[in-house]
C-alpha cells in the first residue's frame, strides 16, 4: 500500500537550551570528577528522559536535601533553589555543584535589587514551580506571585507607589505582556524589565511555532508534562489554531493525529532532548512518506561558561 505524504515542518530553534546543556553537562562533569556518590535535588531539567539517563549511570535524583547522605556530591538544578536550601546544604557540610541557569540567577539579582530598594515584589510566574519557589525563597521583604491576568487585576499591594515585577524565565510572551499591561495601568508606578526576563531560548521557541503555525495543519511537542516552556508550546499552537499535541515520548503520538493532514509541525522544548525529535520522526514515517522541512527562524548562538565544580577540588 503506498503511503501518504507527509511534511513536516521541523522548528529551528528546538530543543536544548545552553542553560539546560550547562546543567547536564555539570552533572557529567562531576560524575567523572569523584568517585562519590552524586545526587541532584529536583530534576537537573524538566524532563524525564534526561533524568533517567543519568539515574542510568548512578546519579540520584532527591526531592529535598535531607535526603542526601553525607559526603555525597550536591548538585542544584537549573531552576535555582531558595536561599533555605542553600543554608541547608551548607550547614550539612555538603559539596555543592550549583548548576542554576545564569538566566534565572539573573531574575534573582533583579529581584533583591528591587527588594533592597524598598520596593514590593511582583513575580510574574506560576506558582510551585521550582524556579518560581527559588525566586520567593531568595527575596527579603513583600513577594506576591502572579500567574494570570484575573491575579493581576484583583492584586491588592500596601504600597501601590512602591513596586517592581520579575518574570519567570519560561512563560508565555503574549500572556505575560497582558499581565504587565493590567499591572502597569493600575500601578504606573511599577518598575520592571517588560518580558525581557523572559529567558531567549523560550522566546525563539515561541517565535518558531508561530511561524509553523502559518504552514502547519497541527503541531506535535516534544517534552514532558512539568516543563514550563513546553507546556507554553503547545498552548500556543492551540491559540494560533492549530490542534497541538505534547509527548515525552515518541510512543505517546498516535496516527490518528496526524490523519487527513498534509503538514505538520514538530518542535521540541528546551528541557527535550534532540533524540525525542529522532524518535517521533521515525514513529511518523512508520505511517507515511515524511518529507522533513527545517524552518530557521534564528540560529542561536548563546552559551554558558561551564558550572563551577571547585566544591570537588582537592577531595
Ligand atoms: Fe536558562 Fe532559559 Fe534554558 Fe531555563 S529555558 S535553563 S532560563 S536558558
Amino acid at each position: 500500500m503506498t503511503r501518504s505524504p507527509l511534511t513536516v515542518l521541523l522548528a529551528a530553534p528546538r530543543g536544548f537550551c545552553a542553560g539546560v546543556e550547562r546543567a547536564i553537562g555539570a552533572v557529567e562533569a562531576a560524575r567523572a570528577a569523584t568517585d562519590r556518590p552524586v545526587y541532584v535535588r529536583h530534576e537537573i531539567v524538566h524532563n524525564g528522559r534526561v533524568v533517567s539517563e543519568l539515574a542510568a549511570k548512578g546519579v540520584v535524583f532527591v526531592d529535598e536535601v535531607d535526603e542526601i547522605p553525607d559526603g555525597a556530591v550536591t548538585i542544584f538544578s537549573a531552576h535555582g533553589v531558595s536561599r533555605a536550601v542553600e543554608r541547608q546544604a551548607t550547614a550539612r557540610g555538603l559539596d555543592v555543584i550549583d548548576a542554576t541557569c545564569p538566566l534565572v540567577r539573573r531574575v534573582h539579582v533583579e529581584g533583591r535589587r528591587h527588594a533592597a530598594e524598598g520596593r514590593a515584589l511582583v513575580v510574574i510566574g506560576h506558582v510551585g514551580h521550582a524556579e518560581v519557589e527559588g525566586i520567593l525563597g531568595r527575596i527579603d521583604g513583600t513577594v506576591h506571585v502572579v500567574g494570570t491576568i484575573a491575579e493581576a487585576a484583583a492584586l491588592e499591594p500596601e504600597d501601590a507607589e512602591r513596586l517592581a515585577y520579575v518574570t519567570q524565565t519560561t512563560l508565555s510572551v503574549d500572556d505575560t505582556r497582558e499581565i504587565i499591561a493590567v499591572l502597569r495601568s493600575r500601578f504606573p508606578a511599577i518598575v520592571g524589565p517588560d518580558v525581557k526576563t523572559i529567558c531567549y531560548a523560550t522566546q525563539n521557541r515561541q517565535a518558531a511555532v508561530r511561524v509553523l503555525a502559518e504552514r502547519a495543519q497541527r503541531i506535535v511537542v516534544c517534552g514532558a508534562p512539568n516543563s514550563s516552556n513546553a507546556t507554553r508550546l503547545r498552548e500556543l499552537a492551540t491559540v494560533l489554531g492549530r490542534p497541538a499535541r505534547m509527548i515525552a515520548d515518541a510512543a505517546e503520538l498516535d496516527e490518528g493525529f496526524v490523519a487527513d493532514v498534509t503538514t505538520i509541525g514538530l518542535t521540541a522544548g528546551a528541557s527535550a532532548p534532540e533524540v525525542l525529535v529522532r524518535e517521533t520522526l521515525e514513529r511518523l514515517r512508520g505511517w507515511r512518506e515524511v518529507v522533513v522541512e527545517e524552518i530557521t527562524t534564528t540560529v542561536e548562538t548563546t552559551r554558558f561558561a561551564p558550572v563551577d565544580l571547585g566544591a570537588l577540588a582537592g577531595r
